[in-house]
């Protein structure tokens, strides 16, 4: 077993005016290779924020984050770039597709943009078949050409998994990918996650306000007050 993503002691506050607001107080927490998390706890706890922590989307106000052992929130904004875009796929709750895209297009399109010129050229083909793949692999193979408005809640969700795994990421970030669908349709999402989680070995954290989609996770654990803890449904 290795540790694979890991934060030790983060702190994160906004400022309302003159007011700080703390929001992350001294977050420990440690994910194994090819574990599958699910984060809980209540709203405006600070999943998202630690979800952007983990992710590089943005920084602690002190603390560190380490991927295979070594620290990630300090590195330059050019290996900063290369770890968002290369090491780790994101998932949004509203899926944050460009409306006026192709499922095809949006899942390669964010690999598409960093190439240079000569890089679009030579990567177009090879991007546009690894889209198409990624987009039978999540049951939308009959779906390539839609634009998001001709796609239902599930299949937004899916196009979206896709582009997340667009590039072979090693971790996948979920913030409540199943928050804006019914109950059955988020259960399929979680069953592909997990599907992916096991056949990519991909290490997943998932934050989820659905205690029957956390149960799922290889293991649960919930912010309170700043900090992370351990938390199994026999404490419910
Ligand atoms: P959760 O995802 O658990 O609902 P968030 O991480 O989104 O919680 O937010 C935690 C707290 O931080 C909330 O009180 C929220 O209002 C506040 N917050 C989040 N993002 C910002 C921001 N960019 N500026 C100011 N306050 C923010
Ligand atoms: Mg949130």
């Amino acid at each position: 077993m290795s540790i694979h993503l890991a934060a030790e002691g983060l702190f994160k506050s906004y400022h309302k005016g003159r007011t700080e607001v703390p929001v992350l107080r001294g977050v420990d927490l440690e994910v194994e290779r090819g574990e599958l998390v699910a984060v809980i706890g209540s709203s405006g706890s600070g999943k998202s924020t630690l979800m952007h922590l983990l992710g590089l989307l943005d920084g602690p106000d002190a603390g560190q984050v380490f991927l295979d052992g070594r620290r990630i929130d300090n590195v330059s904004e050019r290996n900063r770039d290369a770890l968002r875009n290369q090491t780790f796929g994101f998932i949004f709750q509203f899926y944050h597709l460009m409306p006026e895209l192709s499922a095809l297009e949006n899942v390669m399109m964010p690999h598409l943009i960093r190439q240079s010129l000569f890089g679009y050229f030579k990567n177009r083909t090879r991007l546009r078949a690894e889209a198409a793949h990624l987009l039978k692999r999540v049951g939308l193979g009959h779906r390539l050409d839609h634009k998001p408005n001709e796609l239902s809640g599930g299949e937004l969700q899916r196009a979206a998994i896709a582009r997340a795994l667009c590039g072979g990421p090693d971790i996948v970030l979920a913030d409540e990918p199943t928050g804006n669908l019914d109950a059955e349709t988020g259960q399929s999402i979680l069953e592909l996650l997990r599907d992916l989680n096991r056949e990519r070995g991909l290490t997943m954290m998932m934050v989820t306000h659905d205690p029957l989609i956390a149960a799922q996770a290889d293991r649960i654990v919930r912010l309170v007050e700043g900090r992370i803890e351990e938390w199994s449904p026999a404490l419910a």
